[in-house]
């Protein structure tokens, strides 16, 4: 496999879409480093995914946290040499109309989604340099393309993704570092399970392939760009979304 021997960090990796996302790179024979808040859930995840030739490191923390950050990579750096590849996926919701929509869940969302994926990109940046190789992977969303009524703040974060997407990859392309976004549509994960089933059918009915995503489907498209047939591809944003957006 093309990431063979690389170690890939991923961020929100215990569950759903980033637990999908390091199973795939464990397939491609990657190390596997899971990040997440919550410590058991991080270090069963990475029990799960070890053997078979793959080694992986459970750290816990808070993406939005510096401090937390800069423990979660030299965690990293400490048991594997090195931090290749990179995939901000940690997210959150907390949805509400534009009006009713609180301060604090502005600032938590912009917090966590956004101001994570850029003290994680800052601390991988510093790693990849050196190396003169690295992927950073951003997981957006189509609605930071397209808004969605009632996120706002979400959706504000996931465009963000997109700004800090193109412009990594503009300061950190001559290293050889390329940063991409991946853009899911409608994906079937615990985040979307608690949606109203009208809004289920409303994204649904926005299908061309006629089914929700899984997490497998993302999984497969940041599998590709984190590897060697990728190489000439950087600032992109790839839609995973069944044709939703077009
Ligand atoms: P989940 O809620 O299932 O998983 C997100 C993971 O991130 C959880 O393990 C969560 O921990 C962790 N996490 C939350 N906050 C932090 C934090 N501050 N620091 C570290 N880790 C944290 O989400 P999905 O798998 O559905 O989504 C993954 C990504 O894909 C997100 O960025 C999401 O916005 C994006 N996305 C999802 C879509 C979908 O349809 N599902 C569509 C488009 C984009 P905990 O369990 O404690 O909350």
């Amino acid at each position: 496999m093309s990431s063979a021997g690389r170690t890939a960090l991923v961020t929100g990796g215990a569950r759903g879409i980033g637990y999908a996302i390091a199973s795939e790179l464990a397939a491609d024979g990657c190390s596997i480093v899971i990040s997440d808040i919550m410590a058991d859930a991080a270090s069963e995840a990475a029990e799960k995914l070890a053997g078979g030739g793959i080694e992986t490191l459970a750290t816990s923390g808070d993406v939005s946290k510096s401090a937390d950050v800069e423990r979660m990579f030299a965690a990293a750096v400490g048991k594997f040499g090195a931090v290749d590849i990179l995939v901000n996926n940690a997210g959150i919701t907390r949805d509400g109309l534009l009006l009713r929509l609180d301060e604090k869940d502005w600032d938590l969302v912009l917090s966590v989604n956004l101001k994570g994926a850029f003290l994680c990109t800052k601390a991988a940046a510093r790693i990849m340099m050196k190396n003169r190789w690295g992927r950073i992977i951003n997981i957006s969303s189509v609605v930071g393309v397209m808004g969605n009524p009632g996120q706002a703040n979400y959706s504000a974060s996931k465009a963000g993704l997109i700004g800090l997407t193109k412009s990594s990859a503009k300061e950190l392309g001559s290293r050889n570092i390329t940063v991409n976004a991946v853009a899911p549509g409608y994906i079937q994960t615990e985040m979307t399970e608690k949606l109203p089933e009208a809004v289920k059918e409303a994204y649904m009915s926005m299908l061309q392939i006629k089914r929700p995503g899984t997490p497998q489907d993302v999984a497969r498209v940041v599998s590709f760009l984190a590897g060697d047939k990728a190489e000439y591809l950087t600032g992109l944003v790839i839609n995973c979304d069944g044709g939703m957006l077009m």
